[in-house]
């Protein structure tokens, strides 16, 4: 038998110190590698065989992992096109080796470029100390081939011992990745990388893999169920999701992919990184960042695309033009079919815009083409439960919430139970109050959305009082003289002093309440931005109008009464009661307030 000694080509021979130091945090890809190079083999064969070009029946093609850890060994056996002597040392001496030479060159940088430039195979040398194939082709009449290196540029090639079709690759692992020869460790990394690969792979005889997962086929053959089990299989413990898109792109790049839209079970729980990248099938990361833009990484599901250049750096990718296309590609059909589904079912659509809201919203902040295909599909939420588009609110809204200056309007509540009577007053007057209630994203939306409405302001429910907050022509006259005004604000002043309030006289509805506090919108928007940027709320100071209707009849009370004593009570008390309904009544001025009310009480 004939055995050639040689030595790979001598200009490379640092490969694989390298290979080992590039590819050190990543070492479990050997066996996506690994896998793949016998998936590609078994459907070569596979296109070969529907050409005719394959004698007899091609027969049984699936892919088995074999762990053997006394002998410390792993062995991928594929049954596909296998390879003669010659094939390996054109495919696997010169082919792989060029391609090192030519990454060694580009890249002395660069780390993970494994896989395009054919290092694939090689990676078997970050876990093998020794790594041997045992080959034989698909062609009629020829010789199993047998090939070993042990990691130096050395290697070995003679004829092999192997009747069945294909190639088993054996890695010898070395002391340093022994961990690899642990049956759970290789159960995770295949179920991770090869879980859609297109050829059936064995594990401990259990098969690893669906090889056709839902994005590989076409969207008439699927049904809503179909996507969901999906889902399913994807994410085992999610709640099952809105609804899906499937993307099938071929011009100018090739894309397929279905993105799911999840059910949030709690506003907080907006899970990034939840999309899962593919390259013909094979796992390559969930962490998506730079591929696709940042508000798309709240959806879910799988990217499969050949055209994104995966084995390269992010920074790098960031300015792919292929990556800028598929962004731009997918963002435009979500937006499609979001506008499609609340055309085709606005009580649907609206029913889960709860769930939307903030995907929409942090998609029209931070994308501008998104925002004016949005336009279409975005909702404002009434308080009495109505929905309508911006450009529907703005109609709806224009005859009644237009101020003297011709600005509209748009009264809007952070938080419906706190602001309950403030929300209360303003439907009294036939006002629509907008829910701007989620946690994360509504603060920035009402800013954004101001800016970018024309002769519109937003204003939350408690900033002003309410002939304030939209004002109109006629102002209401006050039955208080200047003189009484004078005194009452003086009062009010005594009474609250070491407060945060500044006294404001103004006359009202007699219906309206005594006294309420309002917070300044540009103050209070000032102040959320700066806790937002971390900086300390102490630095600007929580102060409040407590403004005091002069046509109240317990202002005209408080005045006439000839007991110090008992104004100054009464106007603590109304000034606690209305802080009270803000919930800033905490701590010691609770309690006060509370023994206080005994008090009064016990009065009467
Ligand atoms: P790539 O897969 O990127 O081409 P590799 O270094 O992984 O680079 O493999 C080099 C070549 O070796 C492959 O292109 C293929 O021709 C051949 N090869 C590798 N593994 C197998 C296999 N299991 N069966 C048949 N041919 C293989």
């Amino acid at each position: 038998m004939a055995t050639e000694q040689g030595t790979i080509n001598v200009s490379t021979e640092n490969i694989f110190p390298i290979i080992k130091k590039f590819l050190y945090s990543d070492h479990e890809i050997f066996l996506r590698e690994l896998v793949s190079n016998a998936v590609d083999a078994t459907q070569k064969l596979r296109t070969l065989a529907a050409k005719g070009e394959v004698s007899g029946e091609i027969g049984d093609t699936h892919i088995e992992v074999l762990l053997d850890a006394e002998a410390k060994t792993i062995t991928i056996r594929d049954r596909g096109i296998g390879m003669t002597k010659d094939e390996i040392k054109k495919y696997i001496n010169q082919i792989a080796f060029s391609g090192a030479e030519e990454f060694l060159e580009k890249y002395k940088d660069e780390a993970s470029i494994i896989g395009h430039f054919g290092l694939g195979f090689y990676s078997s040398f970050m876990v093998a100390h020794t790594v041997e194939i045992v080959s034989k082709s698909y062609r009629p009449k020829t010789k199993a081939a047998h090939w070993a290196c042990d990691g130096s540029p050395n290697f070995e090639l003679k004829d092999g011992e192997k009747e069945e079709r294909g190639t088993d690759i054996i890695l010898h692992v070395a002391e340093d990745s022994v961990e690899f020869l642990e049956e759970i460790r290789l159960d995770t990394i295949l179920k991770k990388f090869c879980k859609f690969l297109p050829v059936e792979i064995r594990f401990k005889d259990e098969q690893i893999n669906n090889t056709a997962p839902a994005w590989t086929k076409s969207p008439s053959d699927l049904s809503k169920e179909d996507y969901d089990a999906f889902y399913k299989e994807l994410y085992p413990y999610a709640q099952d999701p809105l609804f899906h898109i499937h993307l099938n792109v071929d011009f100018p790049f090739n894309l397929t992919g279905v993105l799911y839209f999840p059910k949030l079970t709690n506003s907080y729980e907006v899970q990034k990184n939840k999309i899962q990248l593919y390259c013909n099938q094979v796992f390559v990361t969930d962490s998506v960042e730079e591929i696709v833009p940042e508000y798309l990484m709240l959806l879910h599901g799988v990217i499969d695309s050949p055209d994104i250049p995966l084995n390269v750096s992010r920074s790098y990718l960031q300015g792919d033009p292929n990556v800028k296309k598929i962004n731009a590609h997918i963002s435009k059909k979500v937006a499609d079919k979001l506008a499609e589904l609340y055309k085709k079912d606005k009580e649907d659509f609206e029913s889960k815009w709860n769930d939307l809201s903030v995907f929409v919203k942090y998609g029209m902040m931070s994308d501008e083409k998104f925002y004016d295909r949005a336009q279409k599909f975005c909702l404002l939420e009434s308080m009495d439960g109505s929905h309508s588009t911006i450009e529907d609110y703005k109609e709806k809204i224009k005859a009644n919430q237009t101020d003297k200056n011709d600005e509209l309007i748009l009264l809007y509540t952070s938080d419906p139970e706190g602001q309950h009577s403030f929300i209360q007053t303003a439907e009294e007057h036939g006002y629509d109050v907008l829910k701007f209630n989620h946690p994360m994203i509504d603060a920035h939306f009402v800013n954004f959305i101001e800016q970018k409405l024309e002769k519109a302001s937003l204003r939350r429910v408690d900033s002003n009082t309410i002939s304030n907050l939209i004002e109109k022509e006629e102002s209401l006259e006050s039955v208080m003289s200047e003189d009484d005004q004078t005194s009452l604000k003086s009062l009010f002043e005594e009474a609250v002093e070491g407060s945060m309030a500044n006294i404001e006289l103004k006359p009202m509805s007699p219906d309206e309440l005594p006294v309420i506090i309002t917070r300044n919108e540009f103050m209070r928007r000032m102040k959320e931005m700066q806790a937002m940027q971390g900086m300390d709320p102490a630095a600007f100071p929580d102060s409040y109008n407590l403004v005091v209707n002069t046509n109240h009849k317990l202002s005209q009370q408080i005045l006439e009464n000839a007991d110090p004593d008992v104004q100054h009570s009464l106007i603590k008390q109304l000034h606690d009661l209305a802080l009270l309904s803000q919930g800033m009544l905490k701590g010691e001025g609770l309690t006060s307030f509370i023994k206080r009310s005994v008090d009064l009480v016990g009065n009467e």
